[in-house]
């Protein structure tokens, strides 16, 4: 069976933009087109694609008549969920006329118009969240950090057979550029005899992917393992900010709370499942004795194809360092498919007692962690639980997160014979607690 994620002409390699800027543009040649949500200065938000150093005014493309009627009007609104919500057909469609007229030299005279420079731009959050769910799918994350609680066995039994997560909180989700608060709570040092309330002592990031709904479900009929990859409108950049000190008090027995909830930040860009086709790989296979896959959660396509081929990184600049000059120092860098789970089965999952997940709903995979430290994605990883902290080009160093401190994830999509493409970045600076 072919499924719908195949190539076509809008992957072509040899296919070229007019606008000169998206022609080897590390992120966002013709070949990926990412919708995201922006203001052109103080104007109001509206939906664009992003080509090299500029953004596509979507709603200014639909009021002019340059977009297939039915995606035009869904492109008028200031939010992604309904384009997201469309079916396949709509969407790849749009995405071939959005490439035509950014490559077609004779389209030139009517779009050039409706281009904005992205760096005067204000990127807002692409879709109204209406739920966030944070998974656990990172292996090897899963396996270092149940290793510091559990080191005689850091994976809990059920690990190898429910894609593990949590609901999350969606009004903390800010956009990449959006500085980050030191959050205040509850933390128990272990020798203490009671807690104290204060600003976080040890502040992380975490290096997730956001996997974004498309049409979704009605409450009370699950997705299909086979058709999960229609209920994915595509990926961004996700930071999971944590509180460490608070989330080992509080942890027991609900999971995750306080020490998550104070702030999310995404990539701004939605990078579409068509413009990931190219990318798709297989899903790393078990190892030897895992149990086998539950029926519910296994489709031989998904495991032939539900994994990409990207590559994730972390940056950090510290305030020292900006003042210095010194560049953003890279933390980590690793593959994507250290997942456990494809992202097709977090979503069979979720829905699969009949939860309903609606359009624009983001998940997040769970931090991203290779099996190497120079793969690791928090620094709880990194310093092996704050005791071995990281050294700066500056002779500074980091356990966890200081004030002024700036993380920065990226990713790129790479895959022979296809032009890589890049998600853009997810930043933010860590401001003091209030
Ligand atoms: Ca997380």
């Amino acid at each position: 069976m072919t499924r719908w994620w195949t190539t076509d002409e809008t992957h072509d390699p040899a296919r070229t933009s007019w606008v000169d800027s998206a022609n080897g543009h590390a992120d966002f040649p013709i070949q990926n087109l990412p919708y995201g949500v922006f203001s052109p200065g103080d104007a109001p938000a509206r939906i664009g694609v992003a080509i090299g150093d500029h953004v596509l005014d979507l709603a200014a493309c639909a009021q002019s008549g340059l977009l297939p009627a039915d995606a035009a009007t869904l492109c008028g609104e200031p939010a992604l969920n309904s384009l997201m919500a469309a079916p396949g057909a709509l969407r790849r469609a749009l995405r071939r006329q959005l490439s035509d007229l950014l490559s077609a030299p004779d389209a030139r005279a009517q779009v050039e118009g409706k281009l904005h420079t992205l760096k005067d731009c204000v990127l807002h959050l692409p879709a109204r969240i209406g739920d966030y769910t944070d998974f656990y799918v990172g292996i090897h994350h899963a396996t270092n950090v149940g290793r510091l609680f559990r080191p005689d066995n850091p994976l809990l039994p059920n690990y190898k057979y429910v894609p593990i997560g949590y609901h999350g909180r969606a009004s903390s989700i800010r956009p990449s550029g959006v500085p980050m608060v030191r959050s205040r709570g509850q933390r128990k040092m272990p020798d203490a005899d009671a807690p104290v309330f204060a600003p976080c002592a040890r502040l992380d990031y975490e290096l997730e992917m956001g996997v974004w709904i498309g049409p979704g479900n009605a409450l009370g009929t699950p997705i299909p393992i086979t058709q999960a990859s229609d209920h994915i409108a595509g990926l961004s950049l996700l930071n999971d900010w944590s509180a460490r000190d608070m989330q080992a008090w509080e942890y027991q027995p609900l999971g995750p709370f306080l020490a998550k909830n104070f702030h999310s930040s995404i990539s701004p860009w939605i990078v579409t499942s068509e413009a990931l086709a190219p990318f798709r790989i297989a899903q790393p296979p078990r190892p030897q004795g895992d149990p086998a896959i539950l029926p519910y959660l296994l489709d031989p396509q998904d495991q032939a194809h539900g994994a990409f081929a990207i590559t994730l990184e972390v940056h950090l600049s510290t305030a020292a360092m900006r003042d210095q000059g010194i560049a953003p120092v890279r933390l980590s860098s690793g593959p994507a498919s250290n997942m456990y789970w494809t992202i097709a089965q977090i979503v069979t999952h979720h829905a699969s007692n009949g939860c309903n997940l609606n359009p624009g709903d983001l998940l997040g995979t769970g931090t991203i962690s290779a099996p190497t430290p120079d793969g690791y994605g928090s620094l709880l990883e990194l310093t092996d639980g704050g005791r071995t902290p990281v050294m700066l080009p500056n002779g500074e160093q980091r356990s966890f997160l200081c004030d002024g401190d700036e993380i920065t994830l990226s990713a790129r999509a790479l895959a022979d014979g296809f032009t890589p493409i890049g998600f853009g970045e997810c930043r933010a600076r860590v401001l003091p607690s209030p």
